[in-house]
């Protein structure tokens, strides 16, 4: 997988409209530098329509981010089913063109590698746990040490009970 496998040229628009897909695999992950996730699997449909000054790209994103439970280091899957949409203007104006969501008339190009990337960061739990994973269950964890976990909790009981005083 390449980065430039990304790149769509609107030029080559036959009927103004046209649908992309790509099948994401772990390559996808290692061609962003200090990515969030190394492991997965997605399926993405991009349906895009070129009118007179704008491009619509509506994405579609169904997979599974392969990872390990934050809390007991199971393996789990966290299935990721989102949808995003994006307008981008077209224009001859260099200033623009700095700006996000701007594209040249005459050379309209654009990688979507980021906002895929962008969009499955955004929709995958903050928490890789196995409650948010594809199986919903809570994570068994075998304690080496139970007395020690107790008092974790505890602790956080007894400040609790101090606010409920006051
Ligand atoms: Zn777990």
């Amino acid at each position: 997988m390449k980065l430039s496998e990304f790149e769509i040229d609107f030029n080559k628009f036959k009927n103004e409209k046209d649908t992309f897909n790509f099948k994401l695999t772990d390559a996808f992950f290692e061609l962003k530098e200090k990515s969030l996730y190394q492991n997965g699997n997605f399926n993405v449909d991009i349906k895009c329509e070129k009118f007179e000054d704008t491009i619509t790209l509506d994405y579609s994103f169904d997979g599974f981010i392969n990872s390990q439970c934050d809390r007991c280091l199971n393996p789990i899957k966290i299935r990721v089913n989102t949808s995003r949409l994006d307008i981008l203007k077209l224009t001859l104006n260099s200033n623009l063109l700095n700006e996000e969501n701007y594209l040249s008339v005459n050379h309209p190009v654009y990688s979507v590698y980021d906002s895929i990337y962008e969009q499955i960061c955004l929709d995958t739990p903050t928490r890789l746990i196995c409650e948010n994973s594809e199986i919903q269950k809570k994570c068994i964890i075998k304690y080496l040490n139970s007395n020690e976990s107790n008092d974790e909790v505890d602790e956080r009981w007894a400040e609790l009970k101090k606010l409920i005083k006051k």
